[in-house]
């Protein structure tokens, strides 16, 4: 891991963060600047930088990532209003943090525009 990522020292416990959910392989905790009414950042507690450094080894764990966006939505009280998971990828995308992670935003109207 490396020893720069904010990420992994969030999952380390080293960076304070607003854990809302934590487990062997997932944690989930809020945006530090949400775009949302919700802003729910949801990552693998491993360093994996984004979706490109993925292999079938991970289809459980993206599933559960998911499973977790889900669970986060309806404790948020989203799932009824709705809501959007994302990931950004790369310099396009404007990806800014090297550690794999989902958004999940609502709790109001969100732009339609996704590019
Ligand atoms: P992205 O632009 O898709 O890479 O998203 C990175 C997100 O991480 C942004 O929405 C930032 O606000 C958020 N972020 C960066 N540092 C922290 C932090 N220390 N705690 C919580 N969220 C953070
Ligand atoms: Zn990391």
């Amino acid at each position: 891991m490396p020893a720069d990522c904010i990420f992994c020292q969030i999952v380390a416990g080293r960076v304070p963060a607003t854990k809302l959910y934590e487990d062997d392989e997932i944690t989930a905790f809020r945006d530090i600047q949400p775009q949302a009414n919700s802003h729910v950042l949801i990552i693998p507690n491993r360093h994996i930088v984004s979706l490109n450094d993925t292999s079938d080894d991970d289809i459980e764990l993206l599933g559960r990532i998911l499973r977790v966006a889900v669970k986060i939505a309806k404790e948020e009280g989203l799932a009824d209003t709705g809501y959007r998971v994302s990931t950004n990828t790369g310099r396009d995308a404007q990806q800014s943090v090297d550690h794999l992670h989902f958004h999940v935003l609502g709790g109001n109207a969100l732009l339609p525009r996704l590019g």
